[in-house]
């Protein structure tokens, strides 16, 4: 049994603090909002009363918050967790936040912090089938690797302090990209009068095949679980894919990468959820490539 101090109890902190309970870990957790420290309450977790009593003591201590500011400030802020932690305790951020700022972290609280950002989702944080992508020490991450084996299936160490960061900015970027591409593909094949289906069956067996398109098709019919087939409820929502597409595109300028294809996905993404899609599914996107309202 591990004591874990977990700060961050949204809709992804929740369930993930939830598994390191049933896991047998003793899990002290805090959030700003009362609603979500009652949810952990009712779900048996114990409460703390700000960030650093949570991380007081803690062997572990873990953050899943909305951006790289709420995270510094919970960590480096006044009366937070840096000061409160014990020197030994192992630091995880699980959060999607900039690179810039999870070398910061890893720079000031020293080789046991780790980035360690998720994909899979509320569904992946529930059933306990994250992928984590952790940045930092090679000793750290193993150190970490039982923990996150409570929370996630799959733990890659991507490199050092930022790598988790960088490569779930990469791999978002280049999600929507695809994304982008699949459906102007579909939308060319309507107006040319091909079935979605045979444009699926070419496609997805050809030289166009993707993710987005063989797995997660963005129009209903050929790949039946995909979003499209319950009118694009999420999924994966245009607003986190807005996020996480600023985020790749602040790297990109921070660190002198070109990746124009990157900055047109953040534009069209962000119009997109700017005429209501920011709730949908980033598939939904068609329906604006298409220039028709849904
Ligand atoms: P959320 O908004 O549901 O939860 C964030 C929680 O942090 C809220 O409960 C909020 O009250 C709390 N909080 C904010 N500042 C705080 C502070 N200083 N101290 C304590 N609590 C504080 O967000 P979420 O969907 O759980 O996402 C959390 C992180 O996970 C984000 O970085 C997001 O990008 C990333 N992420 C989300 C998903 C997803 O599908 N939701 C998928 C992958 C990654």
């Amino acid at each position: 049994m591990t004591s874990i101090g977990f700060v961050g109890l949204g809709r992804m902190g929740l369930p993930m603090a939830l598994n390191l309970v049933r896991a047998g870990h003793r899990v002290a957790g805090f959030d700003l909002s009362a609603a979500a420290l009652e949810a952990f309450a009712a779900a048996g977790g114990t409460l703390a009363t700000s960030a650093a009593e949570a991380a007081r003591g803690a062997e572990v201590i873990i953050t899943m918050l909305p951006a790289g500011r709420h995270v510094r400030d919970a960590w480096l802020g006044e009366g937070g967790m840096a000061a409160a932690a014990s020197a030994d305790a192992l630091l995880l951020d699980c959060s999607t936040i900039d690179v810039g700022t999870a070398r910061e972290l890893a720079r000031t609280l020293g080789a046991r912090m780790l980035d360690a950002p998720v994909s899979g989702g509320v569904m992946g944080a529930e059933a306990g089938t994250l992928t984590f992508m952790v940045g930092g020490e090679a000793a750290a991450f193993a150190a970490a690797d039982p923990i996150l084996a409570s929370m996630g299936r799959k733990r890659v160490h991507c490199g050092a302090a930022g790598a988790g960061q960088a490569a779930k900015a990469c791999n978002n970027m280049l999600l929507a990209i695809s994304m982008i591409g699949t459906c102007e593909a579909f939308v060319l094949a309507e107006r040319l009068g091909l079935s979605h289906q045979a444009l699926f069956d070419v496609a997805s067996t050809s030289s166009g095949q993707c993710w987005s398109l063989n797995t997660y098709c963005p129009v209903p019919g050929p790949v039946p679980s995909s979003p499209a087939n319950r009118d694009y409820a999420p999924g994966f929502a245009t607003a986190l894919m807005v996020k996480d597409l600023g985020l790749a595109q602040q790297a990109a300028e921070e660190y002198g990468a070109a990746t124009p294809l990157g900055q047109m996905a953040l534009e069209l993404y962000e119009s997109f959820a700017a005429e209501d899609g920011s709730a949908l599914d980033f598939s939904a996107i068609i329906g604006m490539l298409r220039g028709q309202p849904r």
